[in-house]
């Protein structure tokens, strides 16, 4: 019996079978932990906790929709009595009293954590190399990176380790390791789930959402995550619908627009021809493309590196030494206590965009810089409004190319730059999603979809198609022997 590769939906009807019960689920989900360690994909295990859980479920019958389905946790959410590091030495002694409200959706439909998987610190980066805990290597080929931030996410579905994940996008995090990784992941509409319990980064940006194989898979944990929370005050009091409902339903006749502004010619023409032939597969389906104009989308890139490391200074200033986390040893005086606390706490990237953050908050630079940046903010929202008065989804690549080499990209400009065709949708706080379109060298890369404000059953409508008429999501990595 092997469970390695196996989607939320087959694994469920093993276990409904009673092929496998959920004792033995854990316990070979775990032996494929140990034998894919080298990818460094976890930072903590759950392990005790989790093998009990299944050994309950055993002995007592439960109807629950995700009943025994093991899920890998982005290091970001905190998890009541399991350390929460969110990637960084300043909490690498942290043991959350509480548990976030996606943790605790998931879990009350039966999902059992097995572990907390290794992030950029604070989820800032796109490679997962800035992480305190080492980099996390991409199963598709050693020393690529997994793509960040949620790139142990993205590594252990990728592996066949766990059918699920969860991961946050603030800039494409969910999207991007999604695309390098091979699998499918989707960043809900802003406020959609429930942002209590997530390590914030940039609040106005913030948002969680699945990573599986199969958008079948992100729509049956979607009707799970989601939910209207008291304990949000950005949360979406909106209905929400049954997202596995329409996956089935025809795509023939959807306008999906292709962005002008976007210069796909500076792409490696291999990436274009990938996805070009994405655009074939949709109008063999009867999807019709409409170029589209969104003339801000360019400045989105340099918006977001405005708003993100301004509200990340805000938000990090709690990490003080003083109520949680890492506390430097013997200070002189509480000044001291601030700047060895923080500066042994936070890494190079953090501090990096907590100084860009200050700086463009500050008196003299507030207007120049934070404030233009919510102006340009609200130009590109507006360029989407327009756009979806013509198009019912946009289509673009997820990623300039495939996976890099670890440490091959060490100007941060050239990083932040990965995030062209993803930062947009955070910034108007649309849905996007990602899906494997296509191999390079045997490297995996994805076609993004962006929808309207809380069309994400659309986007899992015409992801499912896709999925129904090719197999680039079927895939799968070398294997490991256990
Ligand atoms: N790569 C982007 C950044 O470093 C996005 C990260 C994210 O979505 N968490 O800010």
């Amino acid at each position: 019996m092997s469970i390695q590769f196996k989607t939320i939906k087959e694994l469920s009807s093993m276990l409904q079978s009673k092929e496998v019960s959920n004792y033995e689920l854990l316990q070979e989900t775990f032996k494929l932990v140990k034998s894919y360690k080298h990818l460094n994909a976890f930072i903590t295990l759950n392990e005790e906790n989790a093998l009990k859980k299944a050994r309950n479920l055993d002995n007592n019958t439960s109807d629950l929709s995700l009943s025994g389905i093991p899920i890998a946790q982005k290091d970001l959410f905190v998890t009541k009595g399991l350390r929460t590091t969110c990637g960084s030495n300043m909490l690498s002694n942290f043991i959350p009293p509480y548990s976030a409200t996606v943790i605790e959706n998931l879990e009350n439909a039966g999902c059992i954590s097995i572990g907390k998987t290794n992030m950029d610190e604070f989820a800032m980066g796109s490679s997962n190399e800035t992480s305190f805990y080492g980099n996390v290597n991409n199963p598709w080929g050693e020393n690529l990176v997994p793509g960040g931030s949620s790139g142990g996410s993205a590594a252990v579905v990728a592996a066949g380790i766990v059918p699920a994940a969860t991961g946050t996008d603030t800039g494409g995090s969910i999207r991007q390791p999604a695309s390098l990784c091979g699998i499918t992941g989707i960043k809900p509409t802003y406020g959609r789930i429930s942002r209590w319990g997530m390590i914030a980064f940039a609040s106005s940006l913030d948002q969680a959402g699945p990573m599986a194989r199969t958008a079948e898979d992100c729509a049956i944990l979607m009707n799970e995550m989601c939910s209207h929370d008291n304990k949000d005050t950005t949360s979406l009091d909106e209905t929400i619908p049954d997202f596995t409902k329409d996956l089935d339903a025809p795509v023939k006749g959807l306008k999906i627009g292709i962005v002008k502004e976007f210069d796909l010619s500076k792409l490696d023409s291999n990436v274009v021809k990938v996805f070009e032939d994405s655009k074939k597969h949709y109008e063999s389906l009867g999807v019709d493309f409409v170029e589209v104009s969104l003339p801000n989308i360019n400045l989105s890139v340099p918006t977001y590196y405005v708003v993100a490391p301004a509200e990340c200074s805000s938000n990090l200033s709690r990490f003080d030494g003083v109520k949680f986390g890492k506390r430097c040893d013997d200070p002189k005086d509480l000044e001291d206590l601030y700047i060895r606390s923080r500066s042994e706490g936070f890494g190079e990237e953090v501090k990096r965009r907590i100084l860009i953050g200050s700086y463009v908050l500050s008196a003299g630079f507030y207007d120049a810089y934070y404030k233009k940046a919510q102006q340009v903010r609200r130009l590109i929202k507006n360029d989407f409004d327009n756009a979806f008065k013509h198009v019912d989804l946009i289509m673009s690549p997820t990623t300039r190319g495939t996976a890099f080499e670890a440490g091959s990209m060490s100007d941060p400009i050239q990083m932040y730059l990965e995030d062209l065709f993803t930062v947009p949708a955070n910034l108007a706080g649309l849905p996007g999603i990602s899906i494997p379109s296509g191999y390079l060298d045997s490297k995996p890369l994805g076609i993004q979809l962006i929808g309207n404000s809380l069309q994400e059953s659309q986007l899992l409508n015409v992801a499912h198609n896709f999925q129904m008429t090719s197999d680039w999501h079927l895939r799968t990595p070398p294997t490991r022997s256990k």
